[in-house]
């Protein structure tokens, strides 16, 4: 899954014991001769060994129509259909197909670069809001004609709106066969055995698949998403949707007439969930308050506070569930919002912060004392009633915390 943050691999020499074997064209470039250059390549020669190879200067370099990837994507982004794409560009339909392929690796690199420095940034306060979304798709296949449910978890920075990361529960490099071989080979069908111990467990077996596939009720698996109910009742609702999985956190249980990809495999959505948060932990680096807004949804819970334990525990990281009331009419919809717009400036006011924090402080009370609240108490003169006032807090937040610790101390056994 965090694959795309990994430095991308400059090409060397391509001899394998050559002393220049891992020194990279770009970053040594004193290591290589240039025997010849073209517009999007050149031909190099190696210091060390003399073994000569080409090196790409251009990602598109070997393309006969690269000016078309651009018209692609565009077409790709507004959803056109590919036989459209390729009557318009004129070219094959293998060739839209590789170019969708160059354009997703390229989309990666370019993410990648960016999103690997995203926890360099320091916050104050970040804001992160957790979804989950079915796909359906007919994947093309002479065998089955069933439905292939794919689930999706996305987390989205919500001030900026910067997707942070929106991860399917599909792996497209591993077989089938191969994960069902290792599965019966380590017997993980004995009944027995326990699903959290087996050999890959985060993958869906065909067997443990069909087996859950048929014993549903519906054709696939249904959703809550169109229903206009009250707070309450969804709340119930959802209550009784989940008790009615397979399994504790398999949102993603299969429906008689659902089928797994012909290609690929599809991992369960609980273990994505769960690395995804463990992503998200990684990607936001270490700000001082954190609200975490979500849907009613075990699994997304279960994942987001197992990867913020620790900032839970220390008061830094809150959790609440969010829900659009659909009943409301449309016009009620701008009404409301403006009437907030004046509670949260007053509410701006009074927290002295932006809204954002004021939210959360509001909601989820006082908090810890931030790190430069503390060093102002310490560092800044300030007058002696300001200086004893966020001093009592800081104080009595402390005295919480070892009063917390020395409750809990009795539970932590060999820890
Ligand atoms: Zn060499």
């Amino acid at each position: 899954m965090s694959n795309y943050l990994s430095p991308q691999q400059e090409p060397g020499c391509p001899t394998p014991n050559c002393e220049n074997a891992a020194m990279g064209v770009y970053t040594n470039p004193h290591g290589y001769v240039c025997k010849k250059k073209k517009k999007t390549s050149r031909r190099l020669e190696c210091n060390a060994c003399r073994k000569g190879f080409s090196v790409k200067d251009k990602a598109s370099a070997g393309q006969r129509k690269p000016h078309e990837n651009k018209t692609i994507f565009k077409k790709i982004a507004s959803k056109k259909p590919i036989r459209e794409i390729a009557a318009m560009t004129k070219l094959s339909i293998k060739a839209v197909y590789d170019k969708i392929d160059f354009i997703y690796a390229q989309c990666l690199g370019f993410v990648g670069e960016r999103t690997a420095r995203a926890h360099r940034i320091r916050r104050k306060y970040i804001r992160l809001c957790v979804d989950r979304q079915d796909y359906m798709t007919n994947w093309r296949s002479r065998k089955a004609r069933k439905i292939i449910q794919f689930t999706s978890i996305c987390t989205v920075e919500g001030k900026t709106g910067y997707v942070l990361g929106h991860h399917l529960n599909y792996d497209p490099n591993i077989n089938q066969v191969d994960v069902d071989d290792i599965a019966k080979a380590s017997g993980d069908f004995d009944q027995r055995s326990r699903s959290y111990f087996h050999a890959q467990s985060h993958y869906w077996k065909s067997d443990e698949f069909y087996d859950v596939a048929r014993k549903q009720a519906t054709d696939i698996r249904p959703g809550l998403e169109d229903e206009r109910w009250l707070v309450e009742q969804l709340i119930k609702e959802t209550r009784k949707v989940e008790s009615g999985w397979p399994k504790a956190e398999m949102a993603d249980y299969p429906g008689r007439k659902n089928q797994l990809p012909p290609n690929g495999v599809m991992s369960h959505l609980d273990y994505t969930s769960y690395a995804h948060a463990i992503l998200m932990r990684r990607l936001i680096g270490s700000p001082e308050y954190l609200s975490i807004y979500t849907d009613q949804d075990e699994v997304i819970r279960g994942a987001y506070i197992s990867a913020f334990r620790a900032g839970i525990a220390m008061d830094r990281v809150d959790m609440a569930y969010v829900q659009f009331q659909k009943i409301m009419e449309i016009d009620e919809k701008p009404h409301l919002s403006n009437t907030c717009e004046g509670y949260l400036n007053a509410l701006e006011l009074a927290c002295g912060c932006d809204r954002e924090v004021a939210i959360s402080v509001r909601w989820f009370g006082i908090k810890a004392p931030m790190a430069d609240e503390i060093m102002k108490v310490v560092l800044v003169a300030l007058s002696v009633i300001q200086r004893g006032r966020t001093a009592t807090r800081i104080i009595s937040k402390m005295i919480e915390h070892i009063e917390a610790f020395e409750e809990n101390i009795g539970d932590m056994g060999s820890v």
